[in-house]
């Protein structure tokens, strides 16, 4: 989407004007990302290149405190380059080698910190194509150079028409250039139905549907070709959107249950999330500044129908006016996380195995397979 100014401004002051939070979306004018402190001069052109479709706000809001202060800088925080992004939390601007050092610094310190990988494991990047999971195998491939392991990629197809095919032709390009091995599973063939023929049928909203059928594959291909771990491509705002979520639904046990690496289960492929403590925004720009396209068919035709979709709303619009906020949701979090695991008992946590599949699972039969059977 292309916007243009109708006189000289800030580009967070037009943004505010169209309702949208700066914290949403990337900007670039001919071709290179642009901070949002940044001016544009009368009618020159800006593109907004949505990572999410963000409704605008209903009412548009005046750039608050740190917005009004926020200075463009054209120079770099750490060298004299032109800076392509401007982190609010930190109030500096980063070009694109001392952005990408950074983010890459940040997933190395969370591997570290989350005790997320050993030297020898062998990972799966759950590689859907969009842009997440593209800078995710992009950081991954890069991490490997100093801590040997293995990645391959595993892409699902839900079979949503329209949406995947782009994002798989893209994921299996970039594969291709950095010479891993990418595995491509349907939901046709594992489920003998696609997410669309299962949302004629299913009661439930299709995202509920959908995220346990990817997750049963995921594992199941995972374990059949012997994978230790399966990266997913959450990032900070996943994060933050899934503490609002166990709340909202009163799913405290779901604190527990984050961190699967903690539950022992010989069929169940501890998950990791390398990106867990990095912003959307920022994943964004990585993606694109490694060569992720974004395209207007950039987000699931279903995704607004989800509850999470309107968290994730509420959190940008809060991260705008309060920079830090989704941070310091994660760390709540993470807190919560640790104290919720020791207050449960050990047996709750445990896993069986489903009567139906094998699969590993919290009840007797997995949600999965209890899924379509009803439908
Ligand atoms: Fe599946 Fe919902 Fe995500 Fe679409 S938005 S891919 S239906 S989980
Ligand atoms: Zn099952």
């Amino acid at each position: 989407m292309k916007i243009a100014s109708s006189s000289e401004t800030r580009l967070i002051e037009l943004l505010h004007d169209l309702g949208i939070p700066a914290e949403a979306v990337l900007l670039s004018t001919e071709g290179k990302l642009v901070p949002e402190t940044a001016s544009v001069h009368k009618g020159q052109e800006v593109e907004i290149i949505y990572y999410k479709h963000v409704p605008p706000l209903s009412s548009p809001q005046e750039p608050r405190g740190h917005w009004k202060r926020a200075q463009y800088s054209k120079e770099c925080a750490h060298c004299q380059s032109i800076p392509i992004i401007y982190l609010p939390y930190a109030n500096q601007h980063h070009c694109p080698k001392h952005f990408n050092e950074l983010f890459e610094k940040r997933v190395k310190r969370s591997i570290r910190e989350y005790n997320m990988l050993s030297k020898g494991d062998r990972v799966g990047i759950a590689l859907s194509g969009g842009k997440d999971s593209y800078a995710l195998l992009h950081v991954l491939s890069i991490v490997r150079e100093s801590l040997p392991f293995e990645i391959s990629a595993l892409t699902v197809d839900e079979g949503i028409p329209g949406y995947r095919d782009k994002a798989i032709e893209n994921a299996r390009k970039r594969c291709e250039e950095l010479g891993v091995e990418q595995h491509v599973y349907t939901f046709k063939e594992e489920h003998g139905k696609t997410i669309a023929e299962i949302g004629k049928k299913g009661k439930e909203n299709l995202c509920s549907y959908c995220g346990v059928l990817r997750r049963k594959i995921l594992n199941t291909k995972a374990r059949e070709l012997g994978l230790t771990k399966v990266a997913i491509g959450h990032n900070l705002d996943d994060v933050a959107q899934t503490a609002m979520l166990n709340l909202i639904r009163n799913e405290p046990l779901r604190f527990a249950r984050f961190n699967e690496p903690l539950i022992e289960n010989e069929k169940f492929i501890p998950r990791i999330r390398p990106l867990r403590d990095i912003r959307e925004k920022e994943v964004a720009a990585y993606a694109f500044l490694h060569g992720h396209e974004y395209n207007s068919g950039c987000c699931c035709p279903h995704a607004t129908s989800a509850l999470r979709w309107s968290v994730r709303h509420e959190l940008n619009s809060l991260e705008d006016q309060y920079p830090g906020t989704k941070s310091k949701i994660a760390s709540s979090f993470n807190t919560l996380q640790a104290i919720v695991k020791d207050s449960v008992k050990e047996k709750s946590l445990e896993l069986n195995s489903c009567k139906e599949c094998g699969e590993p699972c919290s009840d007797e039969v997995c949600m999965g397979c209890k899924m379509l059977s009803d439908l």
